[in-house]
């Protein structure tokens, strides 16, 4: 897979952008941004790193963990999500166009992966925690007819599309979703745990909705990854205020742990490492160092094949894919 298949250079870069205008007038004033410990492991221990758009960003010498800090209030966060010029021109110009593509290159494999990594849940309760335009769902349907499907998703239009899909929809965030609405056994999240203001309160509220024995199976971003550690604050993965948790596979281990949870299984399935920061580097001039501008311009296309699937088996990808057990 390349990184055009799934998202056009220009259309991200103007995203990009929208969400910096967005974010310097939601958040002009910074008075109630508040520091805090490392989400993972709670240590106040963080090394600045450097600012984006004006929004500090730390890492834990602990557990390497990258994130923003101080940050804003939960509710101040929220406003980017609601109705900002930004958040509809990802709908309309970024998602839609390349929802087809999507479909088969992103959706499609992860209700592959449920059904090789869960096939006890076949006719169970699953919900998708953010479910967008419910495209997961539909895969995991595919797959699996008798499967009880939920749609967990706040934003009023794109529980409207779900419920048009024919899911049962929680039009709720996650935090004020009740118990009595029925428990699950397995939930999803996915591309969402680097966005939340909150990371141990949202396990803790997956932890409610699951029965014992439940599991999750989430993705984020591992910020000890490949393109994110040679591009840095260039990355666009880094970007405030969206993304502002970046775990890494041990952090991710000791935030489970402590909130009731067995790993079953932490790896980084990515496969866009090599190619974003090769198209950082010949597109917009990123450089990441000698080596890698060498490697860009004189290795073969079967090396950087290799080198994408050394990332990916020793878990050095940006893309994590995490699957735990609720104790
Ligand atoms: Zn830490």
């Amino acid at each position: 897979m390349k990184e055009s298949d799934i998202r056009k250079r220009d259309v991200l870069n103007r995203y990009l952008e929208l969400v910096e205008a967005d974010a310097r007038e939601i958040f002009r004033d910074r008075s109630g941004f508040q520091q805090i410990a490392c989400p993972a492991c709670l240590a106040n221990n963080a090394e600045p790193q450097f600012e984006k758009s004006g929004f500090q960003y730390v890492q834990c010498r602990q557990c390497n963990t990258l994130y923003l800090s101080p940050r804003p209030t939960y509710e101040h966060l929220m406003q980017i999500y609601t109705d900002s010029p930004s958040t509809r021109y990802w709908v309309e110009e970024f998602f839609m166009p390349m929802v087809e593509a999507r479909r088969e290159k992103i959706f499609r494999p992860r209700a592959e992966f449920i059904t090789l990594q869960f096939p006890q849940v076949r006719t169970g309760a699953i919900a998708d925690i953010g479910a967008g335009f419910g495209l997961f769902l539909e895969e995991v349907r595919k797959l699996w007819p008798e499967a009880n499907l939920t749609a967990i998703e706040p934003s009023q239009d794109m529980a409207g599309i779900c419920r048009k899909g024919g899911f049962r929809v929680i039009e709720e965030m996650l935090e004020d979703v009740d118990e009595a609405t029925g428990k699950y056994e397995l939930l999803t999240a996915f591309e969402l745990f680097e966005h939340l203001h909150d990371p141990e309160r949202f396990l803790n509220n997956v932890g409610r909705l699951l029965v014992k024995g439940g599991y999750v199976y989430l993705t984020t971003l591992n910020g000890l990854g490949f393109d994110i550690q040679l591009l840095w604050d260039r990355s666009k993965s880094v970007s405030p205020p969206h993304h502002i948790n970046f775990f890494n596979p041990s952090s991710m281990q000791k935030l489970l742990e402590r909130t009731g949870y067995q790993v079953i299984g932490i790896s980084t399935p990515g496969e866009l490492d090599w190619d974003i920061v090769e198209g950082a580097w010949r597109h917009e001039g990123k450089n990441p160092g000698r080596f890698f501008c060498t490697f860009s311009e004189n290795g073969s296309a079967e090396s950087k094949k290799e080198l994408q699937a050394w990332i990916r088996k020793y878990n050095f990808s940006s893309h994590m894919r995490v699957v735990a057990r609720k104790l």
